[in-house]
């Protein structure tokens, strides 16, 4: 393990020229970025195409997208604000993926405006209560134990949407970013295609 680490670091010593910071692609300060997920119910109901349609009548594009296993201490940050509601047990199973498939599709959307647009597309917490014409109102409904599985999470306003995209993607992972970002250099442990 000593002699791996020992490795690892030389390595990183030799590629330092390589590893200089080179700043990401920033983009102008007032588009902001929204996150998005499409929850567990939404991939297992094939609901993909139609939401990402539905995002598209937005003049917003996608800065960043993957597909992610949440785990218990991801979902419980998400949902920190929560916590003591009486529901939070069943909301982090359910974004876990317990009821549907261990799966959510992570996504970051950029332009003018785009928390409050993408808002107005995704629609009301409570799919009963949702515009019948919105992504929840179309797709979403209520569980016997109250939880409103609603298909898809969008940032609430500038301060949430800046914590979750943080919570959620590395600054790499996104092809502009907003928010300022700093390189260091580490000596983790990377995996690559096998030639
Ligand atoms: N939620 C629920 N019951 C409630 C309120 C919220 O099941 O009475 C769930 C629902 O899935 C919702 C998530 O918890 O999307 C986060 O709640 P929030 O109030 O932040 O609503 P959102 O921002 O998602 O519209
Ligand atoms: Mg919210």
């Amino acid at each position: 393990m000593r002699e791996k680490h020992a490795e690892i670091k030389e390595e990183a010593d030799n590629n330092k020229m390589e590893q200089k910071a080179s700043p990401l692609p920033e983009t102008k300060m007032t588009a902001q970025q929204t996150l998005v997920l499409i929850k567990p119910d939404g991939l297992i109901k094939s609901l993909t195409g139609n939401i990402l349609t539905e995002l598209s009548n937005t003049d917003l594009i996608i800065v960043g997208a993957k597909i992610v296993q949440v785990t218990r201490e991801l979902a419980e940050e998400h949902y920190q604000h929560l916590r003591e509601e009486k529901f939070f047990d069943e909301l982090i199973r359910y974004i876990m993926g317990e009821f549907h498939t261990k799966r959510v599709l992570a996504l970051v959307y950029q332009g003018e405006n785009a928390i409050d647009k993408v808002r107005r597309v995704v629609g009301a917490t409570d799919p009963e209560k949702a515009d019948p014409t919105t992504i929840r109102g179309k797709y979403g409904r209520v569980t016997r134990a109250g939880v409103f599985e609603n298909v898809v999470h969008a940032s609430e306003n500038l301060k949430e949407a800046e914590r979750e995209i943080k919570l959620w993607f590395r600054p790499e992972e996104l092809v502009y970013t907003i928010y300022p970002t700093e390189s260091k250099k580490t000596a983790k442990l990377e995996f690559f295609w096998k030639k």
